[in-house]
């Protein structure tokens, strides 16, 4: 079925988004403007207008014993058909004054159908469906496999739990999510439920943590030792504060013999790189190889260009690989990888494949971790005994969505900028100011300076979206910039052209740099110090943010100019928080509430959960307690071997088990 239900337990636990509270309905003589309510009445009158945009509108004429009351419902002029004359309606929305009928209409957002007996229950569940009349109907179904089964449903919770966390009784929550009798009771069955949803999933990160901590022997890594204190002497900057505190807790993780798992978080710039490359030292010099993986072809090459400089007088063997490479340079790869030639790997992807094998795997890093999900994670890992694994993000993320996602990590952060970088300014370029604009580029670039004109690409594969980028650059070429050199870079382009293109970006022989998002992660150009993008209303305020963190790298004052069509009052809402922040965790959060956790993540992260009814921001709180609780229950009894434990375990399994590769569960 469409709504994800086949079986019975997915009905008992497949929650109403919505109640309609009949306590609440109002009177429509009492319907003033802006409010948002919920009516009841007759049908007396329906008619069906088109706009000239081609939108259907259909109007109805409610009558109660006070008044008569306009509904409106955009585009469903089947629904005419349904709202005869005489049918009794209950109907939801917003009620706003119409200029050009200057009356007060509904603008329907729930509505339905109600028969006389009906009129008797206080609270309707209103079920996530599409077409408002089937409430009815499963409704009925509900309420019959809730009679016949609710009583088999049992409560994995353990009593102390639930006392210690004041929990309603699973049975009497599920009751009174489907039928409830009053507004309040809903609330607090809605927190039972949803804390066992984070519950028993923290509880899987955190049994799944345990295992691997403490069940596993992992590589005792010598952090003091040549490598580290030759690249340390030749740095030519000192670590930041935090970078130091966070490379002690990292050469620590190292030099236990449990293996590490850890977060690196810290904000575009803050300097992860030469941490990362401090962790891979530490494993070469106790005699393992590191294996860096990221999730873009021209992310491998910069990292293997400037590691490799970096390291240019370490004696280090250090390769790329990446899915273009040729089958001959693969090979050549993969063998000096299983006999131990080559000490650092770098690369893609590609460095997951079935048939690469390592001689003596110890640590493993992974950048940008939210294009990687779990399962990948633990593919990469066991390519060697139990490795050390190190994951780094640049987007901020924020606690609630950490603790879903990398609640199964130790976290570091890195909370201070290296010095004497000037937060990068950022200005909204309306059409008029375009122009303006122009001639601000064409002085900074005359000064020296480089430029990125980001356009938006949603999917690499989307022609029309190319050839937006593409006939930018030829336009800024031909007719804005003709004295300089404007270049073009975007997915589609191989490999070795993104390079050359990349290169010469570097090499400064191209002034003005057309991209999709391509450039978004990890690039590092300290030059660059203006970036253009073009309908930011297309981007994600933490894609945004990642774009932005693409330049004030250098000495010079950055600036970031945004071109964007905000009409729609969430664009209007992402362009505001990025206009008015540069700190990256206070944007994350925003974002977070703007587009909630799914969009916030997109496709990128598979490892995101589906819950029955939890909401990672609505209900961040329950999920703090409800990870506390895990925290606790795991302490006392790691393994879930307790008796009044095992019903826990067993939900675990059933629910996240896949999700979490808890297959050593039993
Ligand atoms: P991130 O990976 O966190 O985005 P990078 O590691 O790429 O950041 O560092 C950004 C830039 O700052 C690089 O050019 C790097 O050499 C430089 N850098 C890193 N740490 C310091 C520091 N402690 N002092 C000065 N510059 C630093
Ligand atoms: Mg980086």
């Amino acid at each position: 079925m469409r709504l994800g239900v086949e079986t019975v337990s997915d009905l008992i636990f497949f929650f109403p988004r919505d109640y309609f509270d009949r306590t609440k309905i109002v009177p429509i003589a009492k319907v003033n403007q802006n409010d948002a309510v919920i009516i009841r009445g007759s049908v007396t009158k329906v008619s069906l207008s088109k706009t000239r945009g081609g939108f259907s509108i259909l109007k109805a004429a409610i009558m109660d014993k006070t008044g008569v009351l306009y509904c409106v419902w955009f585009n469903q002029p089947y629904l005419q058909k349904i709202l005869k004359r005489g049918a009794k309606i209950l109907a939801s929305g917003k009620a706003q004054f119409n200029s050009y009928s200057a009356e007060i209409e509904l603008q329907v957002r729930e509505w339905e159908i109600i028969s006389e007996g009906e009129a008797a229950v206080p609270i309707m569940p209103k079920y996530p469906l599409t077409e408002g009349l089937f409430q009815k109907k499963v409704r009925g179904i509900v309420k019959d496999v809730l009679s016949s089964c609710l009583p088999q449903v049992k409560d994995p919770l353990p009593g102390k739990i639930k006392d210690k966390y004041g929990l309603q009784d699973l049975q009497r929550a599920i009751m009174t999510l489907h039928f409830p009798e009053n507004m309040e009771s809903v609330k607090s069955s809605h927190r039972r439920l949803a804390f066992d949803d984070f519950f028993i999933f923290q509880l899987g990160l955190l049994y799944r943590r345990g295992i691997y901590i403490n069940n596993v022997k992992g590589i005792k890594f010598e952090p003091e030792g040549e490598l580290v204190s030759r690249f340390l002497s030749a740095l030519s900057f000192r670590l930041t504060a935090a970078q130091e505190k966070v490379f002690s807790e990292i050469a620590n993780d190292m030099s236990d013999d449990h293996p590490m798992a850890r977060l690196l978080q810290g904000d575009v710039g803050s300097g992860k790189t030469v941490i990362a490359m401090l962790a891979a030292l530490i494993a070469v010099q106790s005699g393992y190889q590191a294996a860096i993986m990221v999730p873009t072809e021209i992310l491998a090459a910069q990292h293997f260009g400037r590691i490799s400089e970096m390291f240019s007088r370490l004696p280090l063997r250090i390769d790329i690989l990446v899915s273009s490479i040729g089958p001959a340079k693969r090979k050549d790869v993969l063998e000096r990888l299983s006999k131990g030639k080559i000490d650092i790997i770098i690369g893609t992807h590609a460095v997951i494949e079935e048939d690469v094998n390592f001689k003596k795997l110890g640590l493993v890093i992974i950048d940008e971790q939210h294009r990687f999900g779990v399962v990948q994670r633990a593919t990469l890992s066991k390519k060697g005994q139990n490795p050390d694994i190190l994951v780094m993000t640049a987007t901020p993320i924020p606690r609630s969505l950490a603790l879903t996602l990398f609640g199964d990590l130790d976290r570091s952060v890195i909370n201070e900028l290296p010095p004497g970088r000037t937060p990068v300014r950022t200005i909204f370029v309306g059409d008029a100011k375009r122009p303006r604009a122009y001639e601000f580029i064409r002085g900074e670039v005359g000064a020296g300076r480089q430029v990125f004109v980001v356009c938006p690409l949603i999917e690499e594969s989307e022609v029309l979206d190319l050839k937006a980028a593409k006939l930018e650059a030829v336009t800024l070429q031909n007719k804005v910039f003709p004295e300089f050199k404007v270049g073009l870079l975007h997915g589609r382009l191989k490999a070795e052209e993104k390079e050359r293109i990349m290169r010469q970006f570097g090499d400064g022989e191209i002034n003005i740099l057309v991209s999709t998002t391509v450039i978004e992660v990890g690039i590092d150009y300290p030059n660059a110090s203006i970036m253009f993008i073009e309908h930011a209303e297309r981007f994600g305020l933490a894609q945004l943010h990642q774009l932005r963190g693409r330049i004030g790298r250098g000495a010079a004052k950055s600036y970031c100019l945004l071109s964007a069509d905000v009409r729609s009052d969430d664009a209007k809402a992402r362009m505001k928080a990025i206009l008015s922040s540069t700190d990256g965790f206070k944007i994350a959060e925003e974002d977070l509430k703007i587009r909630g956790p799914g969009d916030f993540w997109g496709q990128r992260q598979a490892g995101l959960p589906t819950f029955r009814i939890a909401d990672i921001i609505i209900d961040a709180d329950i999920l703090v307690s409800a990870r506390a609780a895990a925290e606790g229950l795991l302490g006392e009894d790691p393994k879930l071997l307790e008796q009044e434990d095992l019903p826990l375990k067993e939900e675990l399994r059933a629910r996240f088990g896949s999700l979490l590769e808890l297959g050593e569960l039993n």
